[in-house]
């Protein structure tokens, strides 16, 4: 297994939009592991096949959350191949989201509450589901990757702008460092 580069904004691949997966190959099922790999190192909850510069349609999720509090966190990983939304609920909910090509910035974004989805699991298999809850917001995110979406493209102009200046000095000091 390997730990791939993660692309940030405003890297251009970003906002490309992924292609379905037509047969799941061994190839796939490595890049799958380095997926894994690279988003547990970086930490995060999930990443998107584009976030290391492979257009496919190919997302892991994998909340970590502690089992009883103050446990250990819990490792469940989550392969979600050629996702599709079916329904979303109405009600929405507000939830402070980041992400791994938008490094250690963060913002509100409401997204519908649930979600009803179908996708291929890692050997193939169809999965269809309601998601609720931290998974069902992290699933969307993650498939708004698919489209050449980011967290940021939710928010009003005056905040994205704002975040966009953070990491543009935030950048120019590590380079500078
Ligand atoms: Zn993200």
């Amino acid at each position: 297994m390997a730990i791939l580069p993660i692309l940030e904004t405003p890297d251009p691949l970003l906002r490309r939009v992924s292609t379905p997966v037509e047969t799941i190959t061994p190839e796939l099922q490595t890049l799958i592991d380095d997926m894994f790999e690279t988003m547990y190192a970086a930490p995060g909850i999930g990443l998107a096949a584009i976030q290391v510069g492979v257009p496919k349609r190919i997302l892991v999720i994998d909340l970590q959350e502690p089992e009883e509090e103050g446990g250990e966190p819990v490792r469940n990983p989550l392969v979600f191949i050629n996702p599709e939304i079916l329904a979303e609920s109405d009600t929405l909910q507000t939830y402070n989201e980041g992400c791994l090509s938008v490094p250690e910035l963060y913002a509100e974004v409401e997204r519908p509450d649930h979600i009803r989805a179908r996708w291929l699991n890692r050997d193939g298999k169809v999965h269809e589901e309601e998601l609720d809850g931290l998974l069902g917001i992290c699933l969307q995110h993650e498939m708004d990757h698919l489209e050449g979406v980011l967290f940021i493209d939710h928010l009003s102009r005056l905040k994205r702008d704002m975040i966009l200046r953070k990491l543009a000095k935030a950048r120019k000091e590590r380079l500078a460092a």
